[in-house]
């Protein structure tokens, strides 16, 4: 039985992988930043535990490393994220204040959550996932939704450099796409997020050492930085 971290699980994706690692009775710290309006999760099963978490916060981050204190994670998995603005650069929402929350979420918050329960996984000699996407894949381009795709860019390339540091440590760590997912985020897309959740608790079953700084997509198929 794992113990897990799941940034970001009140709905979509997050609460998806959560409701996975719940029925094989792993021990899941599953987060959201409210945890008062997270009742798909608080109620979902006794050994899945809501937490608080903003990973925007450096309080809010250390409040749980507190709670958590020396626990050993095996499985951290980054998932929180957002998407505002889809349009092309005349967009008004191509902001600056878009920019800088896309990246303090998806890149700051991500790169943060990860150093804060980095002794906690070290300690499991666990292995980390972070949810990316092929957005932000060289592969994968498009006219519009910038700060979006240059988000996962960064995080993407996050994880690639990581892993030679981790290495040493003996933890793996992958970026993940979940295909496109019917959720808040994804809108109407081609899987259900039980259907993503499935597929990426497998990728992250395949992840060791020797497949550590992939970028892979839900599916098992490998995705270009
Ligand atoms: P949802 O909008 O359903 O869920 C996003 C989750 O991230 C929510 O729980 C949200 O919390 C949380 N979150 C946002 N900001 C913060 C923050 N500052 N601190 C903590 N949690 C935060 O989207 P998805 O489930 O689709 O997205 C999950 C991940 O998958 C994201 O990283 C996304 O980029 C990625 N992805 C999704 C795709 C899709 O097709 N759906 C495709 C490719 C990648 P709250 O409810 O409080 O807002």
């Amino acid at each position: 039985m794992a113990t897990v971290l799941i940034t970001g699980a009140n709905q979509g994706i997050g609460l998806a992988l959560a409701r996975t690692y719940a029925v094989r009775d792993d021990t899941i710290f599953a987060t959201a930043r409210d945890p008062a309006k997270a009742d798909a999760l608080r109620l979902l099963a006794p050994n899945v535990l809501c937490m608080p978490l903003d990973v925007t916060s450096a309080e809010s981050l250390a409040a749980l490393a507190a709670r958590l204190q020396n626990r050993p994670i095996d499985i951290l998995i980054a998932n929180a994220g957002v998407l505002i603005g889809r349009g092309g650069i005349d967009d008004p929402l191509n902001d600056a204040q878009t920019w800088t929350e896309t990246f303090a979420t998806n890149v700051v918050g991500t790169v943060q959550t990860i150093r804060t329960f980095l002794p906690n996984v070290r300690a499991a000699k666990g292995k980390i996932a972070v949810v990316s996407s092929r957005m932000g894949s060289s592969a994968r381009t498009g006219p519009n939704t910038y700060a979006y795709r240059a988000s996962k860019a960064a995080i993407s390339n996050v994880v690639l450099n990581l892993s030679l540091e981790l290495k040493n440590d003996g933890v793996p760590i992958v970026a993940l796409h979940p295909g496109h997912v019917t959720t808040k985020l994804g809108g109407q897309g081609e899987l259900e997020p039980e259907q993503s959740a499935a597929g990426l608790v497998e990728r992250i079953d395949e992840l060791s050492l020797a497949n550590t700084g992939a970028f892979v997509n839900w599916d098992g198929q490998p995705i270009p930085y």
